[in-house]
């Protein structure tokens, strides 16, 4: 491991407290940090990543290369399937377990190709196997999602084809979340971190809604950590990426605001769930 990440072990023991079983992974978001301005209350909004065990992923042809070191490129991908009305947990099980179909008998791939997915429920799945453990240990798992980039790119699948559709807000609320627990893992800076397929390879994905969507991904993403880093401090863990310049956003909209992004259905709390 390089040097810097003897700084991030006590903020990941910290953040990952609220790990649970291990089956989930549990993520604080910045609500932890607006509870504590507010002062205290409720803290316990994560982001939940459901791990391949609850997915019941098949075991993968080999095991994953781990590199020893972070991505340095975060790939949003659309998984270019039905624009699904069903948001439920069950159908995202489903979805990961289609996917993996897919990638190994198809494709031919060792195991399912992306890192994570993300349903249009805004449920987060674990992809490629060991992919949690190496984000939890600042390590990258090399995926099957963008040629010629698997060694320096985590890759995002979010369900549904966005060529002309909308977003739907559990989706593109977990999708920043993600973005958030990546960048902050992975001590990435969301401007130039966050990419979309076709910035890599000839390729339409991820639509041209959801690529349109992308710059205000990255303010949203680099609005939130701003947030979570004005809080961690307080408490005695590293700040993160003091240094990142992050322009200044007239005022913080609930995401997602700009009108330019087609998002229908928006929900009473940020995940749907
Ligand atoms: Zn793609």
């Amino acid at each position: 491991m390089t040097a810097c990440s003897q700084g991030w072990i006590s903020r990941r023991t910290f953040l990952s407290s609220a790990a649970g079983t291990g089956l989930i992974m549990a993520f604080p978001l910045v609500d932890q940090a607006e509870a504590a301005e507010r002062g205290g209350g409720d803290t316990r909004r994560l982001l939940r990543v459901h791990a391949r065990e609850q997915w019941d992923a098949r075991p993968p042809r080999q095991r994953a290369q781990i590199l020893n070191r972070p991505p340095n490129r975060i790939v949003i991908h659309h998984t270019a399937t039905a624009n699904t009305k069903d948001y439920s947990l069950e159908h995202a099980y489903r979805l990961s377990r289609l996917l993996q179909r897919f990638h190994m008998e198809r494709n031919g791939w060792d195991d399912i190709g992306e890192q994570l997915t993300i349903s249009r429920g805004g449920h987060v799945m674990e992809g490629r196997n060991h992919t949690l453990a190496a984000i939890k240990s600042g390590r990258h798992v090399v995926g099957a999602q963008v040629r010629g980039h698997n060694h320096h790119t985590i890759g995002i699948e979010s369900e549904g084809t966005y060529s002309n559709a909308p977003i739907p807000a559990p989706l593109w609320y977990s999708l920043v979340d993600t973005c958030v627990w990546l960048c902050h893992a992975y001590d990435l800076n969301p401007f130039l971190a966050i990419r979309g397929h076709r910035d890599f390879n000839a390729t339409e994905c991820p639509g041209d809604v959801l690529y349109a969507a992308l710059p205000y991904l990255r303010k949203e993403v680099a609005r939130r950590l701003r947030r979570l880093n004005k809080w961690l401090p307080a408490h005695g863990t590293r700040p993160i990426r003091p240094n990142i310049k992050v322009p200044a956003f007239p005022k913080p909209p609930p995401p997602p605001k700009p009108p330019k992004i087609p998002i229908v259905g928006r929900t009473k709390n940020r995940t749907g769930r």
